[in-house]
């Protein structure tokens, strides 16, 4: 069966009514029959039947035993986090969503749990960071903003050799695109908040695991913490899940035309899209996923925040505003925005130049786009050097 076939049915059909649409049980608790004997559900916050449709769905798109919904991105991660004891260390990608950075150094760190950030996309590089205390692997990819690739299945031997888990945050691929579970990988997050939910109208997030029995300690972890999706959020998911095929279709679609169009501007130095046959690690991101998303990160020919200012200010269609893959373009200036929370000099080594901007390529006509973008960029100030190259061209 094909994945947009397998998708679209993986949303079951009410059983109790023939409701096409999952129903919303907007309940706190179940009534018993007697003491422990219930159908299935007791309170809200360890089952509810619409999260654990979206549970079941999101399992098996990612082809893992276990699904658990939280209400964010990084109510998700925390999750993971949570299986980790004090003296255990992390080994992390080193351009990585700034949240996680946060809670990774700024919580998890007082509790004793170290974190080594490395860049993962050598894969060796990672090979030689595990130490003895090393229990997690974290990576992305590709990753945010700088659109880096690390090798999924290569990393995934060499956690499997050292008895680490390795977590890949797929947020930017969605489960169309790649499925890590698949290429090695122990645990995959979302922030369904993203393409998953793909409308701009909703905060969660989504863990998926390989295994059942690691599967059933997360769950343990969300009835525990309590940082679970809600009914009607978990009903938005599952309706965005619906589109999802098409949506990454064209997310793929357009911003390829950007990432290309970008490419040959003088007033741009550097374009940042795993499509790209110059992209770093094209071939792996070719290898390992059947798309490359609809993120495209550039560094502007004058690289500085002011002038990053004035383009990310400059635009009509693409809105200034945090957040990606909804249906409409969204960009946003990384240095002051997603990464203020990364000290500048991990962020500048990570490749955040300030003159970076990031653009989630919606759904409107690429035509309109590119025009919106050649506009914004004729008016960002071109430093004197340029300006003298440009007219001996
Ligand atoms: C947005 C994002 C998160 C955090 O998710 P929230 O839903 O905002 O909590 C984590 N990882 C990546 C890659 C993201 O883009």
């Amino acid at each position: 069966m094909s994945t947009a076939t397998q998708l679209i049915h993986s949303i079951p059909v009410d059983e109790l009514t023939g409701a096409i649409s999952v129903p919303i049980y907007q309940t706190s608790t179940f009534v018993q029959e007697a003491p422990g004997l219930n159908k299935g559900y007791d309170y809200a916050r360890t089952g509810n039947p619409t999260r654990a449709s979206l549970e079941v769905i999101i399992a098996e798109l990612e082809h893992g035993s276990t699904g658990i919904a939280f209400a964010s991105g990084l109510a998700a991660i925390d999750a993971v986090l949570k299986l980790l004891e004090s003296g255990d260390e992390i080994l992390a990608v080193d351009d990585i969503y700034g949240g996680a950075f946060r809670l990774f150094t700024q919580v998890y760190q007082k509790f004793g749990i170290s974190v080594n950030y490395v860049d993962t996309t050598q894969a060796e590089n990672v090979f030689n960071a595990i130490t003895p205390k090393t229990k997690l692997i974290w990576i992305e990819t590709p990753t945010n903003p700088t659109l880096k690739i690390s090798d999924i299945h290569a990393i995934a031997r060499i956690a499997k050799a050292n008895a680490c888990w390795l977590c890949v945050d797929n947020t930017f691929a969605s489960p169309v695109l790649q499925q890590p579970l698949l290429l090695g990988a122990d645990i995959v997050v979302h922030s369904a908040t993203k393409y998953l939910g793909g409308h701009s109208d909703l905060i969660a997030g989504l863990v998926v695991t390989k295994d059942e029995a690691l599967g059933a300690r997360i769950k343990f972890i969300q009835n525990a913490s309590g940082a679970i999706l809600s009914p009607f959020d978990s009903w938005l998911v599952i309706r965005g899940i619906e589109t999802l095929h098409l949506r990454m279709q064209k997310h793929c679609e357009n911003a390829l035309a950007v990432a290309k169009y970008l490419d040959t501007h003088p007033a741009v130095s550097a374009v940042f899209y795993p499509g790209l046959p110059s992209h770093h690690n094209h071939a792996i991101a070719l290898k390992q996923s059947s798309g490359f998303g609809g993120i495209v990160s550039f560094i502007l020919a004058n690289d500085t925040a002011h002038a990053a200012v004035q383009f990310v200010t400059g635009t009509k269609l693409f809105k200034l505003a945090e957040s990606l893959g909804g249906v409409k373009s969204l960009l946003c200036h990384p240095a002051n925005m997603t990464h203020r929370s990364i000290p500048a000099e991990k962020r500048k080594a990570a490749g955040v130049a300030d003159g970076l901007v990031r653009l989630s390529v919606g759904h409107e006509n690429i035509a309109d786009l590119l025009v919106d973008l050649e506009q914004a960029l004729s008016s960002v100030s071109i430093p004197r050097e340029q300006l003298q190259e440009a007219s001996v061209r």
